[in-house]
C-alpha cells in the first residue's frame, strides 16, 4: 500500500516538474536570443551615434568623410553583419522562421545602404548623396524597426514560457507537497504502528521476563520441599501468589487410583460461608483428567460445561480444570473457579499449567526418591525392613542412648514346609508371618527379616517381661491366623536380649541368637529370654 501511494505521488509530481523544466530550458533559450538581438541593437544604435550625424552632414555639403570615422563605421558594420547573422538563426530555433526573415533582410537592405554611402567618400553630386543618404536613413530605421518587433516577439514567447513553468513548478511543488504530506502521514503511520509493535514486544517480553521470575522462585521454593506435604504447601502460597482472584483446589488419585483426594485448597468456602470445591470422586468422571489436557468453562449454565459445575451450592460459575500428570500418568486436576461469564484469562490458565507442572515434576521426583528409599530399606519379599537398615535403627538407638529389647525369631522345621509344599507356599508363609508380625508390634517398633526365615523384632524403651508378652501374642495371633488354613501351619521360636547384654549390635544379637538356639534345642514353638537361656517359655499349639 505505502509503495503504491509513492509510486502514484512519483508520477503525479514527476511530470509537472518535467514539463517545467522544459518550459525554463525554453525560457533560457529564449531570453539568449533575445540578448543576442538587443546586443545588435545596440550594434545600430552605435552606427546612429557615431555615423549618424557625419553622413547627415554629406546630404548636404558634399564633404568628404574622414577616413578613421570611416574605418569605425566599417568596424560597426562588421558586428552588424555577425549579430544579423546569429540573431538569425536564434531566431529560428526558437521558432520565428519570419522575424528571422525580416532581421536578415533588413539587416542585408542596411548593410547595401552602407555601401552606398561608402561610394560618397570619393564625391558624388548633391542630389545622389542626398538620395544615398536617405536611402540610408531607411534601411536603418527599418533594421531597427524589424529588430524591435522580433525582440517584441521574443519577449511575448519568453514570457509565455516562464509562466508555463512556473506552472508547471508549481503543479509539480503541489504534487511534491502532497508527496511530503502522503509520505509524513505514511512516516506517521508507520512509526505508530511500529511504536505499537514495539510496544507489544516490550510488553510480551514484561510479561515473559516477570513469568520465568515466578517460575524460577516456584522452583527454587519447591526444591526445598522435601515431602509431597512440602510441596503442596509450596503449590497453595504460589497459587495464592500468582491467581489471587480464583479460588484454586487439588485432586490427586489415591495409590489405588480409584479416588481422588483433596491435597490442596487457596480457599477452602467462598465469602459467605458456602464450602466450594469439585464434588467429582473418581479421576475417571473428571473430564479433565481422562483427556490429559486443561479444560476452560465459561460458564457453568453452557451446554457443553463440566457436568460437575452444575448446580454447586456456591451457584453458576467459571472454571478452568489443568489436568495433573505425574510420573507420565493422568493422576489429577487443579481446579480453579471464577466467576460466572468471566472464566481464568489465558494469562491466569498459564500460571496454573506452569504452577502444576513444577509442583507434579517435583512431587513425582519424591515419589521416585521415597520408593528408592523404600526399596533400599525394606526386603522386597515380606515388606519389612532389611537387615542393614534394622542395623541402622539400631545404631541410631544407641547413639541415642535409648534402651532396647530384641527378639531373634527363626521359623521351626521351615526346610520341611518348603520340601512338602513347594517353594511358593514357603513364600506365602513367609509373606503371612511378616504381616502377623507387623500386626503385632507397636509403632515404633521395628520389624525386620534378618535373612532366610529367619526375623528380629527391635523393641525400644520395652521391659523384658512387656517383650516376652508380646512375642507370646504373636505366636497366638500367628496360631489363629494359620487356622483358616490358606498356608501350611508352621511355628516360631524366639530368642530375646537386652540392649544391655551387650556392648555392641553384633553382641546383642549374637545373645539373641543363643536363647533362640534354646529355644530350639528345648522343642522350638516357644522364646527364650538370654538372662535365663534355660527357662522355656510354653509352647503354644498351631
Ligand atoms: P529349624 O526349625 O531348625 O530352623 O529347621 P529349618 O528347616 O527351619 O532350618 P533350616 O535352616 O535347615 O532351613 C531353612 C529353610 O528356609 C531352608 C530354605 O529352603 C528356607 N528358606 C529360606 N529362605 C527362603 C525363602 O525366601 N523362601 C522360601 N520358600 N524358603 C526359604
Ligand atoms: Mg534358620
Ligand atoms: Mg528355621
Amino acid at each position: 500500500m505505502a509503495l503504491v501511494v509513492i509510486a502514484l505521488t512519483a508520477i503525479v509530481s514527476v511530470r509537472p516538474l518535467v514539463s517545467g523544466r522544459k518550459d525554463m530550458l525554453r525560457v533560457g533559450r529564449d531570453d539568449h536570443a533575445l540578448h543576442q538581438l538587443l546586443d545588435m541593437r545596440a550594434a545600430l544604435a552605435d552606427w546612429q551615434l557615431f555615423m549618424e550625424p557625419e553622413i547627415a552632414t554629406l546630404s548636404t555639403t558634399a564633404t568628404v568623410v574622414d577616413p578613421l570615422l570611416i574605418a569605425k563605421g566599417a568596424e560597426i558594420e562588421r558586428g552588424i553583419v555577425t549579430g544579423t547573422a546569429i540573431v538569425a538563426k536564434s531566431l529560428r530555433q526558437e521558432g520565428f522562421a519570419e522575424d528571422a526573415k525580416a532581421v536578415t533582410a533588413a539587416s542585408a537592405t542596411f548593410t547595401k545602404s552602407l555601401a552606398d554611402v561608402a561610394t560618397l567618400v570619393r564625391g558624388q553630386p548633391l542630389a545622389v548623396i542626398a538620395s544615398t543618404v536617405a536611402a540610408e536613413r531607411g534601411a536603418f530605421t527599418a533594421a531597427r524597426t524589424v529588430t524591435a518587433t522580433a525582440a517584441t516577439h521574443l519577449r511575448v514567447s519568453s514570457q509565455a514560457d516562464a509562466d508555463r513553468s512556473i506552472s508547471g513548478l508549481d503543479n509539480g511543488r503541489t504534487a511534491v507537497l502532497v508527496a511530503d504530506v502522503l509520505a509524513a502521514i505514511l512516516a506517521v503511520g508507520a512509526s505508530w504502528v511500529l511504536g505499537r509493535r514495539l510496544h507489544g514486544r516490550e510488553r510480551v517480553s514484561r510479561i515473559n521476563g516477570k513469568r520465568r521470575s515466578y517460575e524460577t522462585t516456584l522452583q527454587q521454593a519447591l526444591d526445598m520441599a522435601k515431602t509431597e506435604s512440602d510441596a503442596y504447601n509450596v503449590m497453595t502460597r504460589a497459587l495464592k501468589e500468582s491467581v489471587p482472584d480464583l479460588d484454586v483446589e487439588m485432586l490427586v488419585a489415591d495409590s489405588s487410583g480409584a479416588h481422588f483426594h483433596q491435597t490442596l485448597a487457596t480457599a477452602t468456602q467462598a465469602e459467605d460461608g458456602t464450602p466450594c470445591g469439585c464434588e467429582v470422586v473418581s479421576p475417571a468422571d473428571c473430564p479433565a483428567t481422562t483427556r490429559g489436557h486443561t479444560l476452560v468453562f465459561p460458564s457453568s449454565q453452557a451446554l457443553n460445561a463440566c457436568p460437575h459445575l452444575k448446580d454447586r451450592p456456591s451457584g453458576d460459575l467459571s472454571a478452568a480444570c489443568v489436568a495433573i500428570s505425574i510420573t507420565g500418568r493422568s493422576s489429577g486436576v487443579v481446579h480453579a473457579m471464577g466467576p460466572d461469564g468471566q472464566p481464568p484469562t489465558a494469562d491466569d490458565v498459564s500460571y496454573l499449567e506452569v504452577t502444576s507442572r513444577r509442583a507434579s515434576d517435583r512431587i513425582a521426583m519424591l515419589r521416585a526418591f521415597e520408593r528408592s528409599e523404600t526399596q533400599a530399606r525394606t526386603d522386597p519379599l515380606t515388606g519389612l525392613w532389611n537387615r542393614r537398615s534394622f542395623e541402622n535403627r539400631v545404631h541410631e538407638l544407641q547413639h541415642e542412648g535409648t534402651p532396647f529389647a530384641i527378639a531373634y525369631g527363626d521359623l521351626d522345621h521351615f526346610k520341611v514346609l518348603n520340601d512338602t509344599h513347594g517353594h511358593e507356599a514357603g513364600d506365602q508363609a513367609l509373606r503371612l508371618f511378616a504381616r502377623v508380625l507387623r500386626d503385632s508390634v507397636r509403632p515404633n517398633d521395628i520389624t525386620a527379616r534378618y535373612g532366610g526365615e529367619e526375623f528380629v523384632i527391635v523393641l525400644p524403651d520395652c521391659p523384658m517381661a512387656s517383650a516376652v508378652k508380646l512375642l507370646e501374642r504373636l505366636r497366638e495371633r500367628l496360631a489363629l491366623t494359620l487356622s483358616s488354613g490358606r498356608v501350611p501351619p508352621f511355628t516360631v521360636s524366639f530368642g530375646l536380649s537386652s540392649s544391655a547384654d551387650g556392648d555392641t549390635i553384633d553382641e546383642v544379637v549374637a545373645i539373641a541368637d543363643q536363647a533362640l538356639l534354646t529355644a530350639k534345642s528345648s522343642g522350638r514353638n516357644r522364646t527364650v529370654l538370654a538372662s535365663e537361656a534355660a527357662v522355656a517359655v510354653p509352647p503354644v499349639v498351631a
